[in-house]
Parts: C-alpha cells; structure tokens; sequence
C-alpha cells in the first residue's frame, strides 16, 4: 500500500523527512508586488549601522573586533588568546563585550568606546548606489546601532553621506542596553517618536529583528553576497529563514532602489 511506503522503506522516509525540513527552512519569497505592497505605507526607516550599511566583507568589524580584544587584555593583564576567549563569553553572555565588562567590572563606557572604534576607516570604498538609493526614499531615515555615535557618524561619512540619517540611536542613547533587547527599541521609539507599524528595520542579524517585526516594522535581513568574505561569527549569519524576517537581500542598495521610491511607480 503506497500510503505505509514510508513504514517499509527507511530510505524513501529519511529522504521524505529531509526534503520536508529544507522546505522548512528554505527563505520565505515576497514577489516583487507583495514586496512593494508592505513597503508602500512606511515612511520611517531604520538602518542597523556594522555589516549592513557597509559589507560585512569589510576590514571595519574585524579592525573594531580586534581593539576589543586588546582593551580587554590590555585590562586584564591577559594574552590575547585568553582577552578573546573572554570577549566571545561576554558578547554572547551580555549582547556585547561592553555590556559584560560594566557587569563584572566598574569600567567607563566612554573610555571603553572611544578605544574600539578608532580605526582607519580609508580602507571602507564610498558607496554612491546605496547613498543614491537612500536618498531616494521618502521619510526619515535613522541609524540603531550597537556601537557608538561617533563610530556611526565617521563611517557613514566615508561610505559618502553626508546629512542622510536624522539621527544616530547609539549604545549610550540605549543606556547600554544593547538590542535584541525589547527595551532599547522601545526606548528608541520614544526617543525619536517613531510609529514601527510604519517603519522597516534592516539588520545584518536576524535575531535583531525579532522586535521590530513583533510591533509591526517591515524587516529586511541585509546578507553578504556569496561572492565576498563574510567577516561575522559563523553563528551570526544563521537565521535568513526566521518568520520574523520580511525579505532577505545580498543588495542593500539594489533593494531599496528596486522599491521605486525615486521615480514614477509602475501600476
Ligand atoms: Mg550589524
């Protein structure tokens, strides 16, 4: 009987199984009309700053990754080898190293931020499409970042914009507090009088748009493209298939531009 196939042959069951899961995880596509259609009424829009704005190809994390890792030595007293070992537990312990060092150890944030983040950013190439495309969108346009304002502020410069964001919600604006935690998006949309259920939220980790999408922010997954070095944490890069993200792209620009903001829309 074709219906306990499955029951006799152990082979055509674990093929089954597995072609279910891959359907399982496989990204959820938009057509390019539903794409349009949920981004059509949002006229706020949210940009995550490291490894979205620029390519997480880029030497820029793994420059800043680099400073926190002899801050932390430095510190401590420590090799680098054990300084690293501390930064992977506090990064996934707390969110970000800054927060676990303010836990376990009286440190000034400032201090702290000023240190990791000076880096030569000459390396970073301006990028003119996705300025352009920026641009282009009608609204407000803010950076929600982990990282420090200053940080924000000097590597949007290089990358060509000029007065694009609005604002910049930084790690000290969020009391420290660093996302996926709900507070900080709360506290930002207070901060800046955003509405999320008319705002869209792009993110290089998928776990950070778990909130946006819960109060009702369109989420784009900014990924690498295949062709370049991904300089994230393997584990970082998971989630593309999550049911809290909207649309996943390899091209930041090319996706805003493809949402037609800047000419006449087709029907
Ligand atoms: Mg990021």
């Amino acid at each position: 009987m074709t219906a306990l196939a499955s029951d006799d042959d152990p082979v055509q069951d674990v093929v089954a199984r597995a072609a279910a899961a891959t359907r399982a995880l496989a990204p959820r596509t938009l057509s390019p009309g539903e794409v349009r259609a949920r981004f059509a009424t949002v006229d706020t829009w949210v940009f995550d700053l490291d490894n979205t704005l620029y390519p997480a190809g880029s030497t820029v994390w793994p420059m800043i990754d680099e400073r926190i890792t002899r801050y932390l030595a430095d510190l401590m007293g420590i090799d680098g080898m054990s300084a690293r070992g501390l930064q992977k537990y506090y990064y996934k312990r707390y969110g970000t190293t800054l927060k676990g060092l303010i836990e376990d150890h009286a440190i000034t944030p400032g201090a702290f931020l000023d240190f990791v983040h000076d880096i030569d950013r000459t390396s970073l190439a301006p990028n003119p499409a996705l300025v352009q495309a920026i641009a282009s969108l009608p609204g407000r346009k803010l950076i929600l970042t982990n990282g420090s304002r200053d940080h924000a502020l000097r590597t949007t410069e290089q990358l060509g914009f000029a007065d694009a964001f609005e604002a910049v919600f930084d790690i000290v604006a969020a009391d420290l507090v660093p996302k996926p935690e709900a507070a900080t998006y709360e506290r930002f949309f207070a901060t800046h009088g955003v509405d999320p259920s008319r705002s869209a939220m792009f993110e290089d980790l998928a776990k950070n748009l778990q909130v946006p999408h819960a109060r009702g922010m369109a989420t784009v997954l900014v990924v690498p493209s295949t062709t370049v070095e991904d300089n994230r944490e393997p584990w970082e890069s998971l989630g593309s298939a999550e049911p809290f993200v909207d649309v996943v792209t390899d091209d930041l620009a090319g996706f805003l531009a493809g949402l037609a903001f800047g000419q006449a829309r087709e029907g």
